[in-house]
């Protein structure tokens, strides 16, 4: 898919395109170029990363830090340490007004002769939404890899400062030398996206705390400030046994944000037995129950579904699908 015959405008260096490319930024001098769609390069920031050396600092560090690896310490190896700079929009956008929503709750008196009685009662709100929310959201087609989701939830809590791609001098470039994958969204994409992702952020919020939405009225205004985020990622790869797991750090501060990981044999073998117990306690329950109306056999099913959903759930950690092309809110 790749297309010949751009250079960059800088210093006249090949660069690699593809037909969904808005900007290419030159590997060997760090010049943005415009390739199509709107965008100004003015508005391409870069957060500085730590080196390879740092990032494997940090990969050890995480390992003395966790009871389980740290025993498996010796028996680890690292294969590769890979580092990227991946492009975001960021921007800020304006929602305002009127959510209503029902909140079911338990209320319990307790009468005269000291016995407590509980019902459900229905509340209902009115809320007045109006506020500015930061979105940020990938620049690419395609999410390619793990991580990114995770990345995003750590830039939005640390906030690095960018600094302005176009003011980058010759020396700071060079310290750099990590690919930086093309951005593939244009400002006016990016800033569609927003202004829809904008409302569901805010219904995401009512849904997880209401039991019923009454009423969602609320609308979004141009984004304001949009601009480019090229931020760094570090993946590290190490083997244990014949397997390969990795790890994901953000290069500004080597925060490890990802991970699968090896899990050792007996904790497996821990869960499992979990995950067996729970549908044995479940199917006791079960079969309890055809044969007498205790209140006991329901609670016995539910424990058991729970027990077993439980450890089920740690035997399959993981295992993650990400989304691509869609914006995150991030905490304020
Ligand atoms: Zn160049």
């Amino acid at each position: 898919m790749e297309e010949v015959g751009f250079k960059c405008e800088r210093c006249g260096a090949p660069l690699e395109v593809s037909p969904e490319t808005i900007i290419a930024i030159c590997p060997y001098c760090g010049f943005p170029n415009h390739i199509s769609g709107s965008m100004e390069t003015e508005k391409v920031y870069i957060v500085p990363t730590l080196d390879k050396n740092a990032v494997a600092k940090a990969f050890w560090d995480r390992v003395e830090r966790d009871f389980d690896l740290r025993r498996m310490k010796e028996k680890l190896d690292i294969v590769d340490i890979e580092g990227h700079y991946a492009p975001y929009w960021v921007g800020t956008v304006h929602v305002e007004g009127i959510v209503e929503y029902t909140v079911r709750e338990e209320e319990c008196h307790t009468d005269s002769k000291g016995n407590t009685h509980c019902h459900t009662v229905e509340r209902h709100y009115r809320d007045r939404v109006n506020e500015n929310l930061d979105l940020i959201g990938s620049a690419r087609r395609q999410v390619k890899s793990l991580g990114v989701e995770d990345l995003i939830r750590h830039y939005s809590k640390t906030k690095p400062r960018g600094k302005k791609l176009l003011e980058l001098d010759e020396d700071e470039w060079g310290r750099i030398k990590l690919e930086i994958l093309n951005t593939e969204m244009d400002e006016a994409q990016a800033k569609s996206i927003m202004h829809e992702d904008a409302i569901d952020v805010i219904r995401d919020r009512y849904s997880s705390k209401a039991d019923r939405i009454d009423r969602f009225d609320v609308r979004a205004d141009e984004p304001q400030n949009a601009h480019l985020v090229l931020l760094p990622m570090w993946t590290v790869y190490y083997k244990f046994e014949n397997s390969i797991f990795h790890v994901v750090f953000a290069g500004w501060d080597g925060k490890d944000v990802m991970a699968t990981e090896p899990m050792a044999a007996w904790r497996r073998a821990q869960y499992l037995a979990g995950t067996l117990l729970g549908i044995l306690v479940g199917g006791a329950g079960v079969a309890y129950t055809a044969g007498s109306g205790w209140v006991l056999p329901a609670f016995s099913i539910l424990i058991g579904t729970g027990i077993s959903a439980y450890f089920g759930r740690l035997v399959l950690e993981g295992q993650r699908i990400e989304r691509s092309g869609t914006f995150f809110g991030m905490r304020g």
